[in-house]
Parts: C-alpha cells; structure tokens; sequence
C-alpha cells in the first residue's frame, strides 16, 4: 500500500531551507506523530512531549521574528509545515496553529521590552500558548464578551470565565481578552497571563466528538492579577488585535483542514487500489474514480487558496477576505473529503482499524473554530458588498 513517505504532495517551496523545513516536518510527522496517533486519540492523551521537541527543532515559532527566536519564515512555508503536522495527527497540526495564535498579539503588538522578556521563551523556549476569546455566553459575537479586567494600582485584577480554549488548564501562558471598558468592541484589552498565576485554573476537559486528544476546557479567572506590564497594546485595541490574530489563525486552520483531507485521499486511494470485488480492485470503477478525482481536485484548489492568501500576507498587501475564504473552502472540503474517504472504504471504513472515521470526526471541528463557517461568509459578503468593500479592494 502506498503510504505518505512514497507519496509526498508536490510543493513549490521558495526556497531550500523551506524545502529543509517540510522535510523536518515529515520526518517527525512519520517517526514520532502518526505511530501513536490512533492509540492517543482514543485514550485522549495530549502529546505535550511532542510539542517540546517541535519547539526545540525550531518548529513552534516559524513565522513570527528570528531575533526573539522564531523561524523568520514566510508564511506560506509556516503553513505547509502545518498542514504535514495535520495529516498525521490534527491535534498538533490545530495545537501549534493555536500557540501561533496565541503568540500573535505579543509579536505584533507588544513593547519592545515585552517582546525582549516574553517572546524568546514563547517562540522557542518549549511554553506552550493559548488564545482565550470566547466566552459560554458569547462565541461568534465575541465582542460582548464579559470577562473582567480591572485596574488596581499598577495592576488588572482578571474576573471570569473562558470557554472552549485548547490547551486550556495545561497551557504556560493564556493571550486574554477582557473587558477594561465599556460594552461593545472597543472596552476590551489583551493581557498576556502566565500559566501558574494564582487563581487561574483549567476545567474539566470538553468530552468531544473528535480531537480527544487535544483538552479543550473552560478557564477561570478569579482575581488574577496581573501587573500593567502584561497588558498588550492599547487600553481598549484588544478585540483588533484579537481580530488580527484570527485572520492569520484561519489560515492555520485552512492548512490543517488540507492536511487532514490530503491524509483522507490518500487513504482512500491506497484502499481502493488493494480491496477487490467483483474481481477487480474497487478503484478500476468510474463512481468511485470520479470521486476520487473530486477529493483530489478540491483538496488542490485548497491548498492553492490558502497559499494565494498566504503570499498576500507575505507581501504585507490585504489578506482577510481571502483567509475567511481559503478557511472555508479548505475546512468544508476536509468535511466533504472524510465523509467520501469512509464511503470509499464502505463497512471498513467505519470502524476504528482506518483512521477515516477519526479523520471524518474531527474534520466537523474545522468548520466550528476560529469563526464559524457561517460567520466566514459574513466576513467574505462584508468586503463584496460591506463598508470595507472600499478598504480592502
Ligand atoms: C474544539 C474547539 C476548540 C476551540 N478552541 C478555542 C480557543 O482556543 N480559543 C477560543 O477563544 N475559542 C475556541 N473555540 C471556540 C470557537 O471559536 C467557537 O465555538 C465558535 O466561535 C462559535 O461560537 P459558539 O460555539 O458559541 O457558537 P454560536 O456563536 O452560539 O453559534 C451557534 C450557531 O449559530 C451560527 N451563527 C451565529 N451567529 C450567526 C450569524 N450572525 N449569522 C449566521 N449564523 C450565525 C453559528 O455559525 C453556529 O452555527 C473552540 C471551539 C471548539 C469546538
């Protein structure tokens, strides 16, 4: 059966270090990632050790400066090694995804002192991050989030609770949007909160339908103070920069939504061309040829989507409206791939002894994060028909 090591994607790199890159990606993908796959997921083991090594081959701080030990790599490399990470196990591809995410408002926001004391451990240093925005009672309507930040001396006393946050209770350091304000979006400041302040604690993880290995909980805040210091960006620039994180983050998630449809196809090519019936394997039959045809059509029009985007932020030009479509073409492929990967390997395919039925779980995830789908569509109507339609071009 061919598998990935035969069959790598054929990329059109910019350079040979980014070729170098991939190959790393691969490489750690095959030997430490995939083997244990399966068996974690199903225990709901997250594989923090994995993460560790990622940070020390350079892996976990790709696109973001190399003076505070990041990669300096363009954004289209970061996003190829991302979608390899995914295909062999979504839970990392999604974990550093997310720690890129949470890495975001500091890298791009913070003081130069703030960036010189936090970044370095953050990028390479083995920290792992996470990105606390929604809220139980709000999710697509972040900005009326509820979470309290509020000043004493030269402190912010945190008060409240975050919802759905991966890495929640295991992360080194949280990025946090509260309220400093007045209601709506511009009462909201980010704070960068380390993982062991007092007061801080993780709930019980989410039982989820997919990505069991990844901990997604509620967290509480119940008076943690933090020093002014820690507060990133202006009073009340929290929810930009929030937004601003999450037009990069889409793209994350559009990269691991490839990764884990291009894992998919292959799958289910390598399937279809050993299984047999009507003395034949399956996939000399046109119905399923043609579907095949389709995965791997729609998975390339994917990955061309995401990287167009990607060479968009590389070039410092507009990007946002083609990372909210890049995120939902990519994730509902991923849903659409999953599903026909089981149909392709019919009753096999829906047991446990073939990853698709994982794969099928946790591609429905993609569709939900970083705003849903629904909301991608509003923000791709708003720069057609929008106010920003004259912004953005
Ligand atoms: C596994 C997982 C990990 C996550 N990780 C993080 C994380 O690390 N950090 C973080 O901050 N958040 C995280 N989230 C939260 C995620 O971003 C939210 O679930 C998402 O934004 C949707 O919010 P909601 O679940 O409250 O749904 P709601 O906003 O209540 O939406 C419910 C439904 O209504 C639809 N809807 C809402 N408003 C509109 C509208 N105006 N027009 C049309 N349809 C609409 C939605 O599309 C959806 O179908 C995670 C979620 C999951 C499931």
């Amino acid at each position: 059966m061919p598998d990935r090591a035969q069959q790598p994607v054929d990329r059109q790199l910019p350079t040979d270090e980014a070729r170098d890159l991939i190959s790393l990606a691969r490489d750690i993908a095959q030997r430490e990632i995939a083997p244990r796959a399966a068996e974690e997921e199903d225990a709901g083991i997250f594989p923090r050790e994995v993460f560790t090594l990622l940070s020390r081959s350079g892996l976990l701080g790709l696109p973001y400066d190399s003076e505070y030990g990041g990669g300096e790599q363009p954004y289209e490399v970061y996003l190829q090694v991302l979608e390899e990470l995914a295909a062999a196990r979504l839970t990392v591809g999604l974990g550093v995804s997310v720690h890129s995410l949470s890495c975001h408002a500091l890298a791009n926001y913070g003081t130069k002192q703030q960036q010189v004391e936090h970044l370095p451990a953050m990028l390479g240093g083995g920290l792992l991050g996470a990105y606390c925005l929604s809220e139980p009672a709000s999710g697509s309507d972040a900005a009326s989030l509820r979470t309290k930040a509020v000043r004493d001396g030269e402190d912010w006393v945190i008060d409240g609770t975050k919802a759905w946050i991966t890495h929640g209770g295991i992360a080194d350091f949280y990025t946090v949007m509260a309220r400093t304000g007045a209601d709506g979006a511009r009462g909201i400041s980010a704070f960068l909160v380390p993982g062991d302040a007092a007061g801080l604690s993780g709930a019980v993880p989410e039982k989820k339908m997919g990505m069991k290995g990844s901990p997604t909980a509620q967290v509480h805040f119940d008076g943690v103070r933090v020093p002014d210091e820690r507060r990133i960006g202006e009073e009340g620039q929290g929810f930009a920069i929030a937004l601003s994180a999450l037009d990069s983050g889409r793209l994350g998630i559009a990269a691991c939504a490839i990764g884990l449809a291009q894992a998919a196809l292959d799958e289910a090519v390598a399937y279809a061309s050993g299984r047999q019936q009507f003395g034949r394997p399956i996939s000399d039959f046109q119905g399923l040829r043609f579907m095949l045809a389709d995965m791997a059509t729609q998975i390339e029009a994917g990955r061309a989507l995401y990287l167009a985007a990607a060479r968009l932020r590389d070039a410092g030009r507009p990007f946002a409206k083609q990372a909210a479509m890049a995120k939902l073409h990519c994730t509902d492929t991923a849903m659409k791939a999953t599903i026909d990967a089981v149909q392709i390997l019919g009753g096999y395919g829906y047991t446990a002894d073939f990853p698709v039925e994982r794969y099928m779980r946790e591609a429905k995830v993609l569709q939900i994060v970083e705003g849903t789908n629904q909301i991608q569509r509003m923000v791709i109507a708003r720069h057609l028909a929008g106010p920003e339609a004259h912004r953005t071009g």
